[in-house]
């Protein structure tokens, strides 16, 4: 049962932002999370922090008009919420999906402020995106799309004011056209957008990174179950950055990865899925996961992407978006015995899913920890670009290495201080909102 606290944030939260689910979702489970900070801590109960945190400190919308292959004028639109920069400039990455509006940005960037506060580096929070689909439409089409949105964009962001990177739909091709219409607009040369290609200012690692981080993550979940990845039985959903960066390091430890998604249905290869068909399907071809069987007859594919979670598994890595995980998925896996979710996406799992994790054992990492990763990296591009240096790729995994443990201490000594019971859900939102609170609470209202 939510109390008063909860009751009253949510009733500003739907009031004022009427109609945008995936928002209201997220405020309302840091709100039930960071109740006992509140009760603990009259001076940002006073402060407000909370409620001056759920609104965003600046969202700008903006048409987006480009020309296709056809020579017909297209208009998409372009969001960018600048969410909170207490602890540095607006950082998080763009999405480009036709579910796009207004409300999964708030969503993405609302997560994104407790994400980054998590990582121990100076990032605030902020995200955007399009509701344009990239998916079928010809290069020289997303450039000029790419092109377009950045023509708005730019007068927005700066390496000291805001920082986008990619999501959904925006990988190093979509980055590189950004950057470099920014570059002509402006006449710079700066750390002003990350996942840049490793020629001009990228980052070694990042590419890898959420997915890297994720499987660094959740060793630490087994850890404290006194297991490893060993001979572990793997079901990740997605096909994209995320999920073959995280199939390759749970490979590298001696895990079994034998599903994968996308969003016309899944495949299962009992035999281990062969990574090297699925990335040139997926990210030279631009295909669909259905061809792996084409290679691999021993592989199966099902068409719909909610089945994936029927496949019995050790591990489960949900990497594909919001909400792909429900109540009876998550009911499938307590049966077949699985003993630990690690969240690749952001906010894959619903809330009644995320209980029934927490009621039966399973350890649960939540995507604010778990996929922070992809962000941290982000950061430690923009010290190489502000150092105007380049780490090897030892130094920056080290590093990230070093933040993931990080964030996994954290989250189980804020829910020791709380006495959450190993919760880490509420782990993770009370150490980033206590960060956050604290430097809005220092820099006056
Ligand atoms: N889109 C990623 C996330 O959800 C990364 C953002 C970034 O690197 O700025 O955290």
């Amino acid at each position: 049962m939510a109390s008063q606290f909860t009751e009253s944030i949510m009733e500003i939260t739907t009031s004022r932002n009427p109609a945008e689910s995936e928002f209201h979702q997220a405020v309302r489970e840091v709100a039930e999370s960071v109740e006992p900070v509140i009760a603990r801590h009259p001076e940002l109960a006073r402060a407000k922090v909370l409620e001056r945190m759920i609104e965003p400190e600046r969202q700008v919308m903006f048409r987006v008009p480009w020309v296709d292959d056809k020579g017909n004028v297209q208009v998409n639109r372009g969001f960018r919420v600048e969410f909170n920069s207490a602890i540095g400039p607006y950082k998080g990455g763009l999405r480009f999906h036709p579910s796009v509006y207004l409300g999964i940005i708030k969503f993405l960037g609302f997560e994104q402020i407790f994400k980054n506060a998590l990582t121990t580096t100076p990032i605030g929070g902020g995200k955007g995106g399009s509701d344009f689909d990239p998916k079928g439409k010809s290069d020289m089409e997303v450039m000029r799309f790419c092109q377009s949105f950045m023509s708005e964009l730019f007068r927005h962001i700066g390496p000291d004011t805001d920082v986008p990177a990619g999501d959904i739909g925006v990988g190093g091709r979509e980055i590189g056209y950004m950057f470099g219409q920014y570059k002509k607009l402006t006449n710079t040369f700066t750390g002003v957008l990350t996942g840049k290609g490793l020629d001009y200012g990228g980052s070694l690692v990042r590419t890898e990174a959420t997915g890297y981080g994720l499987i660094y993550f959740v060793t630490e979940m087994l850890k404290a179950r006194n297991t490893d990845w060993n001979e572990k039985k793997v079901v990740i959903s997605g096909s994209g950055n995320v999920a073959i960066y995280a199939t390759k390091k749970a490979h590298e430890l001696g895990a079994k990865v034998v599903a994968l998604s996308d969003s016309g249905g899944y495949i299962v290869d009992e035999s281990g899925i062969k990574l090297e068909t699925v990335r040139r399907i997926k990210e030279v071809e631009r295909g669909r996961i259905s061809e792996y069987v084409d290679e691999h007859p021993n592989a199966q594919y099902t068409e719909g992407w909610q089945g994936i979670w029927t496949v019995p598994c050790d591990v489960a890595l949900p990497c594909a978006t919001q909400n792909e995980l429900d109540k009876s998925a998550a009911e499938a896996l307590v049966k077949n015995n699985c003993i630990a979710v690690g969240e690749g996406a952001n906010m894959p799992s619903t809330p009644e899913a995320v209980d029934i994790f927490l009621d039966n054992n399973i350890s649960f990492g939540p995507a604010k920890a778990a996929n922070a990763g992809g962000v941290a990296t982000s950061a430690l591009e923009m010290s190489q670009n502000a150092a105007r240096l380049n780490w090897t790729f030892e130094e920056v995994d080290n590093r990230l290495k070093i933040i993931m443990k990080s964030i996994y201490t954290q989250c189980v000594e804020a829910s020791d201080e709380y006495k959450m019971n190993g919760n880490l859900v509420a782990g993770a939102n009370i150490a980033g909102f206590l960060k956050v609170a604290n430097a809005m609470n220092a820099q006056g209202v």
